[in-house]
């Protein structure tokens, strides 16, 4: 009954996990269990001379204004993101090793991969990643009570994880990313990584799982803020969508108090 039950968990593990691969300064770990991060196994696309696409937003390219202003919208996904898939699908074509690697796998093992991958997978998932986690200007909602309590246990408040984030966000010389991840311990922290790399590569400093991020390359701010990159930090947390944020925390935290149970 016992093995019945263990086999049971370790199946939900595995499908959370598997379901889990969408979606430094630090906040205090709260959390003492140190359960290593289950591998992501790598799983198998179908082959095919483009198998990375950009998907439409779910949003106009105006819903985000005056946050983000439509031309930067237009620009951001319609180019920008676009260059990274296109470029991504043409790397794939060009290697015959590539053609059975997810997107996932190409994360992982980024440091292994030519530079051509790692910049242009991580592109590709980082953006689809930031157009899902914004909504319209004051849309969002507020963070869900669990994640709140973490971010009131672990970050002092959600004030305090704001200017921790603008601060790993102003101090990304050049370009990159701001995130606010769940790392193999269940505790939150606040990273940021350079050009297109993420916390889910095996070359980031700080990994985990990011529940949010923000661009910090001047394509994403510029039109509207020029070289206040500050300004832009700020007013940015109105059109972030906490639901979603939210539901990215419960998927990562899950599987770590199962792990606990166990
Ligand atoms: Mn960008």
């Amino acid at each position: 009954m016992i093995r019945y039950i263990i086999a049971m968990m370790s199946g939900l593990l595995k499908f959370l996990f598997e379901a889990l691969w969408r979606s430094p300064v630090i906040c205090v770990s709260a959390i003492a269990a140190q359960a290593p991060m289950a591998a992501l196994s790598p799983v198998a696309i179908a082959q095919s001379a483009a198998p990375f696409s950009l998907k439409p937003l779910t949003y106009n390219e105006s819903a985000l204004a005056p946050v983000i202003d439509a031309q930067t919208m237009q620009l951001h996904h319609g180019k920008h993101h676009k260059a990274y898939v296109d470029a991504l699908n043409k790397a794939v074509a060009a290697d015959p090793k590539l053609q059975n690697l997810s997107l996932q796998a190409m994360l992982e093992n980024a440091g292994a991969l030519p530079s051509a991958v790692r910049n242009n997978a991580g592109g590709h998932w980082n953006h689809e990643f930031f157009w899902e986690t914004m909504t319209r200007p004051d849309a969002g909602g507020l963070p869900s009570p669990a994640l709140a309590k973490a971010i009131d246990d672990q970050c002092g408040s959600l004030q305090s994880l704001k200017e921790k984030f603008k601060t790993a966000g102003l101090g990304r010389f050049g370009s990159g990313w701001a995130w606010l991840i769940v790392k193999s311990d269940g505790s939150l922290a606040i990273t940021s990584t350079p050009n297109q790399d993420n916390p889910l590569m095996d070359v980031a400093d700080v990994k985990g799982v990011p529940i949010l991020g923000n661009d910090v390359w001047e394509h994403a701010y510029y039109l509207t803020y020029q070289n206040k990159r500050a300004d832009y930090l700020d007013a940015w947390w109105r059109v972030v969508n906490w639901q979603v944020v939210s539901a990215r925390y419960t998927a990562a935290i899950l599987p770590k108090q199962i792990e606990k149970k166990l």
